[in-house]
């Protein structure tokens, strides 16, 4: 699993808010009846995008934060893990560097915020299209390095850094989440298929440029149709994905913005 993998901003290996701490944001949506789940801000959680499955599927809510998740996750017997299982030497550099220049930055961000991506990998995302034409997306992070405590990105917010729709597509969303909340971008994409008949494809162009256009977005999202065509675009420098489908073999693309 993804989170359980420290070298991504998920679960084990997230990134530290301002404080020091780890504080992590995840969501999953189902296409089938656009039911969700989410949680936000929640700590010591070992996998929060199944804490979010549990939100959707045992609450009567989408969105669940901080101590009330927790309290949350306590009844459903989730798996804790303690402070030191998320928290990675390289994250914890990270984040001094990132407290001394009083700097916020992607979890791949270097000395220039925002702008300058090394190697390392970030908030992980997964879009599926099953057999009987039914899609569902999932997001989990631990958001910006030296966030505010506090702080909520995109990744918990239904139509910002997560959607699906059987109707449309299902995507998931990464990058600066203020940016993806201001444009709700990942409604965005299914919305220019539902109303302008565009292919997911087409429909991610649209969106990406809007966002880039309109406020100078940074990040980026991976997308599956309803036809099981999938399409990913991204603002930021790069972007590292995968794909599999009944007919290819699993593939891992590293994408370097070309436009
Ligand atoms: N979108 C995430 C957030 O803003 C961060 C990321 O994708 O790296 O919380």
């Amino acid at each position: 699993m993804l989170e359980d993998d420290p070298i991504f901003n998920a679960g084990a290996g997230s990134v530290l808010n301002e404080k020091g701490e780890v504080e992590m944001d995840a969501s999953i949506m189902d296409g089938r009846d656009m039911s969700a789940g989410a949680v936000a801000a929640v700590t010591n959680i070992k996998n929060p995008v199944s804490l979010a499955r549990l939100v959707m599927e045992k609450s009567k809510h989408v969105l669940l934060l901080g101590t009330g998740a927790m309290e949350f996750a306590k009844k459903w017997n989730v798996e804790i893990a303690d402070r030191s299982y998320f928290i990675t030497d390289a994250r914890q550099k990270q984040w001094e560097a990132a407290r001394d220049a009083d700097a916020l930055s992607l979890d791949h961000s270097t000395s220039q915020p925002e702008k300058k991506i090394n190697n390392k990998m970030g908030t992980v995302g997964a879009v599926a299209l099953d057999s009987s034409g039914n899609l569902a997306a999932a997001t989990s992070t631990g958001g910006l390095v030296n966030k505010s405590f506090g702080r909520v990105g995109d990744s918990p917010i239904v139509g910002s850094g997560v959607f699906a729709d059987n109707d449309t597509c299902a995507v998931s969303c990464m990058g600066v989440g203020e940016h993806m909340i201001r444009t709700n971008v990942a409604k965005m994409v299914s919305d220019f298929m539902l109303m302008q008949n565009k292919d997911v494809a087409e429909a991610s162009v649209a969106a990406i440029e809007y966002f880039s256009k309109r406020i100078s977005g940074m990040g980026g999202f991976i997308a599956v149709g309803k036809d099981g065509k999938f399409a990913c675009e991204f603002t930021t420098p790069q972007m590292i994905y995968g794909f599999t489908t009944t007919e290819h073999e699993p593939a891992v693309r590293f994408d370097t913005l070309t436009k």
